[in-house]
This record gives C-alpha cells, sequence and structure tokens, in this order.
C-alpha cells in the first residue's frame, strides 16, 4: 500500500546539486525538503548490492534519525558489454578528483577491449532508484531507467558525470548537449526522458499526486 507524502520531508544526501534538484521536484507538491546535511546526521555506509538497496539504506538511516519522511537516491550508468559496470561504482570510477573525462576514458577502454564497435555492441542504461522511508519503516521504493548508446569522443558540455557520451534512444545529441530542461524537464512541458525524471514520475503516481 502506498502513503502520501506531505510535510516535511528530509532529503537523504549531502550532496548539494541533488538537493537543489529534489527540493525542485518536490515543492510543487507542497512538500518542504530539508537536507540530511542541515541536520548533521551522519552519512551511513552503501553497503547495498543494488540501487535500490542503498536507496533504502541512505532513506531509513535518515528518517530513524530524523524522526521524519525521509527521501534518497542512488543512480549509475550500467554497461551492458561490461556487464554492468560502472553500475553501483559509477561515482567511484572517477576517483577522489572526481575525474568523469578519466571516468569515461576508463570506460571507452573497456569497450575497446571487448571490441565494441558498432551502436548495438555499445549500449547502457542509467538507473535511478528513490527510496522513501516512512519513521514507522514504511516504505515506497520506484525505479527509472533511460536507455541509449555509448559513443566516442564525448560531446558536449552540459550536465555532469557520463553524460557527454551518453546518446539516449530515439535522439541524435548526447545528454551532454541538452539543456536541463530537456533532460530532466517533467510533463507536460518536459520529456520525462532522464531515468531520474522517469523514477519520480512513478513516485508522484504513487505517493505524491491526489
Ligand atoms: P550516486 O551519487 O551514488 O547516485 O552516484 C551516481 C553516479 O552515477 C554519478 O556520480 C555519475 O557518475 C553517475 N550518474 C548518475 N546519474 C547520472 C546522469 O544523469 N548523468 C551522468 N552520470 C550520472
Amino acid at each position: 500500500m502506498s502513503r502520501r507524502l506531505s510535510g516535511k520531508v528530509v532529503i537523504a544526501t549531502h550532496n548539494a546539486g541533488k538537493l537543489k534538484e529534489m527540493r525542485e521536484l518536490l515543492a510543487p507538491h507542497g512538500v518542504e525538503a530539508i537536507s540530511a546535511g542541515e541536520l548533521d546526521l551522519p552519512e551511513p555506509d552503501e553497503t547495498g548490492v543494488t540501487f535500490a538497496e542503498n536507496a533504502f539504506i541512505k532513506a531509513h538511516a535518515a528518517a530513524m534519525k530524523s524522526g521524519l519522511p525521509a527521501f534518497a537516491d542512488d543512480s549509475g550508468l550500467c554497461v551492458e558489454a561490461l556487464g554492468g559496470d560502472p553500475g553501483l561504482y559509477s561515482a567511484r570510477w572517477a576517483g577522489p578528483e572526481k575525474d568523469f573525462n578519466a571516468a569515461m576514458a576508463k570506460v571507452e577502454a573497456g569497450l575497446q577491449e571487448k571490441g565494441a564497435i558498432t551502436p548495438s555492441q555499445r549500449r547502457a542504461w542509467f538507473i535511478s532508484a528513490l527510496s522513501v522511508v516512512w519513521p514507522d519503516e514504511h516504505e515506497v521504493a520506484v525505479e527509472g531507467r533511460v536507455d541509449g548508446v555509448l559513443i566516442w569522443p564525448p560531446r558536449g558540455k552540459a550536465g555532469f558525470g557520463y553524460d557527454p557520451m551518453f546518446l539516449p534512444d530515439g535522439f541524435d545529441r548526447t545528454f551532454g548537449e541538452m539543456t536541463a530542461e530537456e533532460k530532466h524537464g517533467l510533463p507536460p512541458h518536459g520529456l520525462g526522458l532522464s531515468h531520474r525524471a522517469r523514477a519520480f514520475i512513478a513516485l508522484e503516481k504513487l505517493c505524491l499526486k491526489v
């Protein structure tokens, strides 16, 4: 059974960019978002073996510590020819310097090693898992996915992470060449294209819309 989210919610992230994006998504629903960082909540170890488990671990820890419903996400890029890598380790492949040019080069090296040259050999997808956990441990979990092809060299300077090498199916521009509105915009004005937008649409249906 689903439950409506209202009032104050903790966003279980210490990442300012994610906090801003989630605040903007939740504000039209009358949900006031405070961050785990603002409440000085500790960051739990992400020991899950799936995106959904890691999202749950973060949301659960924040709900237990704050006594408020908590909202968390976990996301990454999965490459078919690399057996789903970098997957849960998408952020870690960029190293402590968060060098995503190096991370993209590592993905490309892996594809070259596998002889993955044609678009059908270079399939990949982004996943976003969202978890909302209430203080009584009730959970609502959703996942969004966007499929595409990895190109080389990367194109575009917009977005972040692996965006410049990801060409979503049905488009001729990479996520790195799209505006934030094109990538993340929600219907009715936007396309709901990105994995995060798709996960959020699923969440809206379950626990935000009246
Ligand atoms: P998280 O912060 O643990 O969810 O790690 C997500 C990582 O996955 C990011 O650091 C990026 O490397 C990658 N990632 C997730 N979503 C996107 C996206 O929309 N574009 C590009 N890279 C992404």
